[in-house]
């Protein structure tokens, strides 16, 4: 065992050793989220699991495996505000967990409720949507921005810089703002055991590419596929040798899944691109309908949105509007 690739190996173990992975149940495939418990002198939670009291019970359970409990934890660190990933901050917070969160994220949760609903009645009625069915998706999109205020606490938050160098807990991280899967998702780099190591929430993910969330139905959904192209080109940096993902299994190298990522968002735009040739003009939900069938979730149309945006600007597709509702077409 004296080959270089033997040590590193070695070395790898070792921060496999410091790092415990805990999984929630959630109703999506793959239908589980993780977090995941770095042991230090300081002890750091990645991400903070489903909400509600299955979510608080599966945390407990999680943690004892490991020998700790909440009280134990000292930061979370949040990766993007989405319900699976903050669902137990206010446990935590009670513990006594000092929580960090995107600066992106936490202005966003601030703003006014009343430019919200502008933003959101604005894009859904440009996505096709009208009547009851509109009304039910501005007051849900409103809803889950009070659940996310209330779980991420932002008055008492601290702020993650993205693209920099931060210190928490005692330990230095490197972080990348990678946007496309949520406009203020940060992923983090740091070296445990001597290895480098990278918390890559849903920006990163093995088996496949996380919806184009980006700022769910609101003013730049359109911007979503581009803004996730660039979170790839930042990722093309990182030297991590070990990648602890919010889905599917823990990855070696994450060169392979950026190009595999790439890979997927190209192919979101081709499907779109022929799905705008068969139908256009069309409203996005048309579209998005032509590409998967019937639309019961938002991750297919927000795709979609996204895909548009790229395409719209790479000069394939145009548009035009007619009662706030947009109509695509090939150029
Ligand atoms: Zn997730």
């Amino acid at each position: 065992m004296t080959t270089d690739a033997s040590c590193s190996a070695v070395r790898a173990d070792r921060a496999r050793d410091r790092i415990h992975r805990l999984e929630f149940d959630v109703p999506w495939p793959p239908k589980h989220v993780a977090a995941y418990l770095l042991e230090g002198e300081e002890t750091i939670l990645f991400d903070a699991g489903a909400p509600d009291e299955t979510g608080e019970a599966e945390l407990r359970e999680g943690l004892a495996e490991v020998g700790y409990e909440p009280e134990d934890i000292d930061h979370v660190v949040v990766t993007h505000v989405h319900s699976d990933h903050i669902g137990q901050l206010p446990v935590l917070r009670d513990a006594g967990a000092t929580v960090h969160a995107p600066a992106r994220s936490l202005s966003r949760l601030e703003r006014d409720l009343e430019t919200a609903r502008e933003g959101f009645t604005e894009m859904t009625t440009a996505a096709g949507y009208e009547g009851d069915e509109h009304a039910e998706i501005v007051a849900e999109e409103l809803e889950e921005l009070r659940r996310d205020r209330r779980l991420v606490e932002p008055e008492t938050a601290r702020a993650i810089e993205p693209d920099a160098t931060v210190a928490i807990g005692g330990r230095e991280f490197e972080t990348f703002a990678t946007p496309g899967h949520a406009v203020d998702h940060l992923c983090l780099e740091t070296t445990v055991a001597g290895t480098t190591v990278l918390f890559s929430g849903d920006a990163l993910i093995e088996p496949f590419r996380a919806g184009a969330f980006q700022v769910g139905l609101d003013r730049g959904a359109d911007e979503a596929v581009d803004a996730y192209y660039e979170a790839m080109d930042r990722l093309a940096a990182t030297g991590a040798a070990l990648v602890f993902p919010g889905h599917g299994p823990i990855f070696e190298g994450p060169q392979g899944v950026v190009e595999a990522t790439r890979d997927r968002l190209d192919a979101l735009l081709e499907e779109t691109r022929e799905a705008v040739a068969a139908v256009g003009p069309a409203s996005p939900l048309s579209i998005a309908e032509r590409r998967v069938g019937t639309v019961r979730h938002m991750a297919p149309l927000l795709d979609t949105i996204g895909a548009l945006g790229t395409l719209e600007r790479r000069g394939t597709v145009t548009y035009g509007t007619e009662d706030g509702v947009r109509y695509y077409e090939t150029a």
